[in-house]
């Protein structure tokens, strides 16, 4: 992915809100999502953010104001989820982004006919922005998978496996939703470590993972592998993911199979896809390898993924209490930390969850697992703030928590910024935990 005159930082849209230091959505960026008005019934339709507002592509696609091969890219962008879009290709995502970069600039001709085709995102609602067909979650940071080890296993907090395979595990695409979906606090079968018997009670250790999300755009054919050379053009975008975690439940049911109802009572992305394009000027190498860790498999490994396979995103948390909300208190950040700090790509999730030939499909949903950063500070769960619910946090109002009471908001954020590059962001992903039903 190269840089083009769509990331170009001196760029200005007509659109004046675009054009603000602190917007996630200036005109280089130009993310997707699904919308309508709020309250509305209205059909779903693809929308792009600029500034403050969605631009509908369904009412853009009717003005004729795209022409060329990004028009037949808007169509398929218009409908109620974006798969249609995905399964285009990259070549198909860059023509719009570009037409939509030119249609959007400070002195464009098309401002006439898309001006009217502007919705304030203070008046619109989101749903998920694809049909999920599956979603993977993997365990990509070694800083938490680290941390966590050694919750368990303190002389030895590594799993053999790790530094050799991106570990992974096939998650529920049914869950998954968009956010300011509330949620209920699970129920399900727990055992205390020196307890006979299991009970069944709303889970008692409510956490929360920060992560980001990786959707598929292009497909893969059944028994295809995807190469490391191909892995990012089957990608069409970045979103936040909460993989809210009951980690009472998990312990208890996790051995042999992996995590399972401890996980998939819901799964929160922010709205916003970020494209991969846009997030080209952000790019790095991942953080060196050991001397003495292993060199990646050879159907793991490139050079451009060596250079260039991380991504610079600054991610926080911030959590909001009903105390605070009642007393007018915006959310208060717990955590910050870096996309960057992961082991593996997200260009290498994508070539070892296809070496078997396993098909991924426009629309699947990979997570990048939690993106703790390599000191405490940086834990993206409070499984690691609080070293297993041993240390609780202290909140800036003098509240306290070791894990998420009813009520409490979670918000995830991130943002790009670099110099020479405009500043972009992601936009919100924001959840609140509600009481669990009545046993
Ligand atoms: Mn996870």
């Amino acid at each position: 992915m190269t840089l083009n005159e769509t990331h170009d930082p001196a760029l200005r849209s007509w659109v004046a809100s675009a054009n603000g230091h602190d917007t996630d959505f200036p005109i280089q960026n130009l993310p997707f999502a699904v919308f309508r008005r709020t309250g509305s019934s209205e059909a779903w339709r693809g929308g792009v953010a600029i500034g403050d507002q969605v631009l509908d592509l369904g009412t853009a696609a009717r003005t004729g104001a795209i022409t060329g091969a990004a028009a037949q890219a808007l169509q398929a962008a218009a409908g109620d989820s974006l798969n249609a879009f995905m399964a285009l290709g990259a070549p198909a995502w860059s023509a719009l982004r570009l037409a939509l970069s030119r249609a959007l600039r400070e002195g464009a001709a098309e401002r006439t006919r898309l001006e009217p085709c502007l919705v304030a995102q203070d008046a619109v609602e989101y749903t998920v922005p694809a049909r999920i067909g599956d979603y993977t979650d993997f365990y990509t940071s070694i800083h938490h998978a680290t941390n966590i080890g050694r919750l368990f296993r303190p002389d030895n907090p590594l799993m053999p496996n790790y530094k050799w395979i991106p570990i992974g595990y096939h998650g529920r695409a049914s869950s998954v939703v968009v956010s300011g979906q509330d949620f209920r606090r699970p129920v399900g079968q727990t055992r205390a470590p020196d307890a006979g018997a299991p009970v069944v009670q709303a889970s008692q250790r409510m956490d929360i993972e920060l992560e980001l999300g990786v959707f598929i755009g292009s497909a893969n054919a059944l028994g295809e592998p995807v190469t490391m050379a191909q892995a990012e053009t089957h990608v069409f975008g970045l979103t936040l993911l909460n993989d809210w975690s009951a980690r009472d439940i998990q312990p208890w049911e996790y051995q042999p199979l992996g995590p399972f109802l401890s996980k998939n009572f819901a799964t929160t992305i922010s709205p916003w896809i970020v494209t991969l394009e846009a997030l080209a000027p952000y790019r790095v190498a991942p953080p060196a390898r050991a001397a003495d860790d292993p060199a990646p498999l050879a159907y793991l490994d490139s050079s451009f993924n060596r250079e260039q396979g991380a991504i610079d995103i600054e991610l926080d948390v911030l959590v909001q209490t009903p105390r605070m909300r009642e007393q007018g208190q915006e959310a208060a950040r717990i955590v910050t930390t870096n996309y960057r700090h992961a082991y593996w790509s997200f260009a290498q999730m994508v070539a070892h969850h296809t070496v078997n030939g396993c098909n991924l499909q426009p629309g699947d949903l990979l997570g990048t697992g939690t993106l703790s950063g390599p000191s405490l500070d940086q834990a993206a769960a409070l499984i690691e703030l609080t070293a297993g619910g041993k240390n609780p946090l202290t909140l800036p109002n003098g509240e306290t928590r070791t894990w998420l009471q009813d009520g409490d908001t979670v918000v995830l954020r991130g943002h790009c910024a670099r110099e020479g590059a405009a500043r972009i962001g992601f936009g919100e992903c924001r959840g609140t935990v509600l009481p669990a039903r009545a046993l």
